[in-house]
């Protein structure tokens, strides 16, 4: 070391101390005739002095760094190398990666011809590794804004005075264009990309920009025709004027959800149209309902207003045909006395069916029927009966009886007119429905109790005709039923008086039951209260009650 400087200790030093390593390389061998602390520290214990580099270094061999001394001991010209790279291996076989800057300069005699090489340089491997990490941290970055679905950007805004607010595309990713609609926009400003963009999105970055407050929004672009949602914050210094903008196109979501809110108030409309339909269609059967009461009312008004006209005349011809078929000057032939028979019992089923309707039309107007209570006379209610079907008893071949308990009231009050109606319709039911055995009538109190003013009051018909089922027992009190349809041809009669009866039977504040097994008869009780619900009522105010 000293023998090429050994006359200035001080130069010496300061070679010697230098951070930055030295070294001097003579002859086509390279051998070291001298080499600074710095030098030694790379290649620790390798004793260098006086050996050529091959075998002090070898891997300046192997890395290709002997031919560049070749090439600069050849040609004689400089090498500066920046942050050249080198592995060198430790005596422990440790592996150490350097980078450094280094001169080989060429030392040459008086003829010009190179004698030595003067090696020089720094250990730069530090600021080299961080650069390394600094790209490698870059590349993953900018790997990963490349890789993601949305929209990248950096812009650089411009703010000057009296410049128009714009920014520059200074990096996007791949997934830029598809999502902006914006082509070939790297480089460019926007307003030469776009010069019809809204002013909101030159505002929007430059106050990022400016503030450094980020911002997160979604808005569309009437140029772009886009919906987009959009993160955007400052990168770099403030004085860069550098966003960054993640973004993404949400166009059809916007259009799902305003499809969306579109059906909701479609749907609405329907529901809000649907229910005033409701509720038109209601008034409307309101309405029918109101006409059809008033045609039903009109109708019974009719009917029950009718009734004298409709009985004058057939009671003439019912009296008038009576007294033909008395013939008292007997000059009628048997077969004119048949015809008037024909004529009068026509006439009284006319009458009966009159009867009944007018008494239904009647009920059903719920104005006219008015019952008038008196004291029954328990014996004429029986001769009454009895006059009206001992002679039908008589033609069916039946046997007919009215039994008459002992106490019964003396003084039951009732319509009589209106119970004889029930009684007899109830009687000639049973007559009408048997063929063969007996039908008979027993009035007695009930309750059991011997006092002559009971509870109430039975009225029991039993027959021994064709009975009735179960099922057919629900609806022979409704009007115009008839417990077999079929029934009608043999035994004629309109399904009216039950009806009535039951009506009537009410309106005395009674009730009416039937018992009946088919094929082995019938059993109908009607049970009327001693004590008449104090004010008459009308039917109406009946069924209310009922
Ligand atoms: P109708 O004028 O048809 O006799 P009702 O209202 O008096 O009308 O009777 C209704 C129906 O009840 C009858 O058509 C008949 O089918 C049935 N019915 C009533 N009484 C009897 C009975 N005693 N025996 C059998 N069926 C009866």
């Amino acid at each position: 070391m000293k023998r090429l400087l050994a006359d200035s200790d001080l130069f010496h030093q300061m070679f010697d101390d230098s951070p930055a390593f030295f070294a001097l390389l003579r002859g086509p061998e390279f051998t070291f005739e001298m080499a600074n602390k710095a030098y030694l520290a790379l290649i620790p214990n390798r004793e260098p002095e006086g050996r050529p580099i091959k075998d002090v270094v070898p891997e300046a061999e192997s890395q290709g760094y002997l031919d560049l001394l070749n090439q600069v001991y050849r040609t004689g010209e400089i090498f500066r190398g920046n942050a050249m790279p080198i592995k060198l291996h430790d005596p422990d076989g440790h592996e150490r990666q350097l980078f450094l800057d280094f001169v080989y300069q060429p030392i040459k005699d008086d003829n010009g011809q190179v004698v030595a090489i003067f090696v020089q340089g720094s250990d730069v491997t530090e600021r080299k590794l961080a650069e390394i990490r600094l790209i490698e941290s870059e590349e993953k970055y900018r790997l990963l804004f490349q890789s993601i679905d949305q929209g990248y950007c950096v812009v650089r805004v411009r703010d000057e005075p009296g410049q128009a607010l714009d920014y520059q595309y200074i990096e996007i990713n791949d997934a830029f264009e598809q999502q902006s609609g914006v082509q070939f926009a790297l480089g460019h400003w926007m307003r030469e990309l776009r010069p019809q963009l809204e002013e909101f999105w030159f505002k929007t970055y430059r106050d990022v920009a400016v503030t450094g407050q980020p911002v997160r929004f979604e808005h569309e672009s009437r140029d772009l025709q886009r919906w987009f949602s959009v993160y955007a914050f400052r990168i770099g210094q403030p004085d860069e004027m550098l966003v960054a903008i993640l973004f993404s196109d949400i166009t059809q979501r916007v259009r799902d959800q305003m499809e969306l809110k579109m059906s909701h108030a479609e749907l609405e409309v329907k529901v809000l149209e649907r229910t005033a339909e409701l509720a038109r269609s209601n008034l409307e059967l309101i309405e029918a309902k109101r006409i059809a009461e008033r045609a039903s009312q009109a109708k019974s008004d009719i009917l029950s207003n009718t009734s004298h006209e409709l009985r004058t005349p057939l009671n003439s011809l019912i009296l008038i045909s009576q007294l033909l078929a008395e013939n008292p000057e007997r000059n009628l032939t048997p077969k004119q006395r048949k015809y008037v028979d024909v004529i009068y019992e026509s006439g009284q089923d006319l009458l009966m069916l009159v009867n009944d309707l007018l008494d239904m039309a009647q009920i059903e107007s719920g104005v006219s029927l008015i019952i008038q209570n008196k004291k029954i006379d328990w014996q004429h209610l029986q001769q009454n009966i009895n006059n009206s079907f001992t002679e039908t008893a008589a033609r069916k071949k039946l046997e007919f009886s009215i039994g008459m308990a002992p106490n019964l009231p003396k003084h039951f009050v009732s319509d009589e007119r209106r119970l004889l109606q029930v009684l007899k319709n109830l009687l000639s039911n049973a007559f009408k429905f048997t063929k063969e055995g007996s039908v008979s009538l027993e009035i007695q109190p009930l309750a059991g109790r011997s006092s002559e003013a009971g509870d109430s009051v039975e009225f029991k018909v039993t027959d021994t005709g064709i009975g009735i089922s179960k099922e057919k027992q629900k609806i022979i009190f409704e009007a115009f039923h008839q417990a077999d349809t079929g029934n009608t041809r043999q035994y004629n009669g309109t399904g009216l008086g039950l009806a009535i009866s039951r009506e009537l039977v009410q309106m005395m504040g009674g009730t009416i039951l039937v018992e009946s097994e088919p094929g082995k008869g019938s059993v109908f009780r009607v049970i009327l209260p001693c004590h008449l619900p104090a004010a008459e009522r009308s039917p109406k105010q009946l069924r209310q009650l009922g």
